[in-house]
């Protein structure tokens, strides 16, 4: 029996981190700002790179489907804009006043003393403008955001770490590059075609749900995923951050599918349908409490 004692005293906690996605994991679907970002992103595509509107639709499908995001893959296809642009104007005129204060999910991460960080493919301005209307500012570690896993300076993504920022603090703004239209992919002839034979051009763009992006997003964060609790509204998403070994948790729906270990209506329910987040903190008396990268979200 002691020895059983000092065992479970011994025991590791079985997560040292939860990693949440921001839009739509954090705040329902029904907020309604997807809708109306998506919106945004069709009338970007016809009003800045002069896509036919009949084509639109089509078009922003198969490159979300291909690519993770649609401005992955209009990069991919060949438009050049200027990312700060693309995310001010598809962000810029969201219903950001039906996102409200949300005491219950505070209360409850910060009742978790283990490592909290957000991870999502928008830009800085839009996640920490999410954060402050949910009155959640405070309470995550970091963000991995799109400046985090795509540093732009001079005219291009860079590969130099030391571009690299966490927290997707002040970026150089991407060289302002006009509508380029010269040579785009036809994705959608491509497509079309009975089979299919040349390859798709790859996105300079980094984002989930490709595995690099989750991969190097755990290595910038310091995030073991044995140890990492993944919650996503998307289950492409999950089912990628299953192939790096997270734990995962689908939320927005109680059916879960491929690739989810726990599925959940809200993240209110967090409690009910992970009460080993809790369990473990009992077992970790001493745990030190300190994170081991501190870094203000309002950066
Ligand atoms: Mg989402």
């Amino acid at each position: 029996m002691e020895y059983e004692d000092r065992y479970l005293q011994a025991q590791k906690p079985k997560y040292d981190c939860l990693l949440f996605d921001l839009d739509d994991t954090l705040y329902p679907l029904s907020c309604g700002l997807a809708a109306a970002c998506g919106q945004n992103i069709k009338d970007y595509m016809v009003e800045h790179l002069g896509i036919e509107k009949s084509k639109i639709t089509e078009l922003g499908n198969l490159l979300y489907k291909n690519y993770g995001t649609t401005m992955a893959g209009l990069r991919a296809i060949g438009y050049d804009f200027d990312y700060d642009e693309y995310h001010s104007y598809v962000h810029g005129r969201l219903p950001y006043e039906n996102l409200k204060p949300d005491p219950v999910l505070r209360n409850l991460l910060q009742s978790l003393p283990i490592r909290k960080v957000i991870f999502t493919n928008a830009d800085k301005v839009h996640a920490l403008r999410v954060l402050a209307k949910l009155g959640l500012e405070d309470c995550f570690e970091g963000i991995i955001c799109f400046e985090t896993l795509n540093p732009t300076h001079k005219n291009t993504i860079s590969d130099d770490e030391d571009d690299i920022e966490f927290v997707g603090s002040a970026v150089t703004a991407a060289a302002k590059t006009t509508s380029n239209r010269t040579e785009i992919f036809d994705i959608i002839d491509h497509f079309s075609r009975p089979n299919p034979g040349a390859e798709l051009p790859k996105t300079p763009i980094v984002c989930k749900p490709s595995v690099t992006a989750i991969e190097r997003a755990l290595e910038i964060a310091n995030i073991n995923p044995q140890r990492t609790l993944f919650f996503e509204d998307s289950v492409r998403n999950i089912q990628a951050g299953k192939r790096v070994d997270l734990h995962t948790v689908l939320v927005g729906t109680s059916q879960r599918e491929k690739g989810a270990d726990y599925a959940l209506e809200s993240i209110h329910n967090l409690r009910q349908a992970v009460p080993e987040i809790w369990e473990a903190e009992i077992k970790t008396e001493g745990y030190p409490g300190k994170l081991a990268r501190e870094t203000p979200v309002t950066a």
